[in-house]
């Protein structure tokens, strides 16, 4: 979709996708997630998110109209971290180095296979 902005994924593949504004308002209510983040790219809004950490930070937000989407997400996530990639950036995340990257990388690669297995 062209309007898609961010997705919020885990290890097993389960997406969340926000389009352009509600992930701009998400950002301007939440402080760019910056409480729950673990670990994220400098020059784009790719991350990693601590599933437990986001749901503090959207329990305590103003309302969102897909917290709901991402409580569900944090909550049912396979391991304790969750995944964001900035769908409209070009970003190659060269300067993002710390380990936090490849676990990003490994999570994408999967969705990435996923998606390619089910078409
Ligand atoms: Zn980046």
């Amino acid at each position: 979709m062209p309007n898609d902005a961010l997705a919020f994924f885990d290890d097993e593949g389960t997406q969340v996708i926000l389009d352009a504004e509600e992930a701009a308002s998400l950002w301007g209510l939440t402080g760019s997630l910056e409480a729950a983040t673990v670990s994220a790219c400098p020059t784009c809004r790719a991350r990693v998110l601590a599933c437990v950490a986001l749901a503090d930070v959207l329990e305590v937000a103003p309302p969102h109209p897909r917290a709901r989407e991402l409580l569900e997400l944090a909550d049912d996530a396979p391991t304790l971290h969750l995944y964001v990639s900035d769908m409209v950036s070009e970003c190659r995340h060269r300067t993002w180095r710390d380990p936090g990257h490849a676990e990003w990388s490994d999570a994408l690669g999967e969705l990435l296979d996923d998606e390619r297995r089910r078409r």
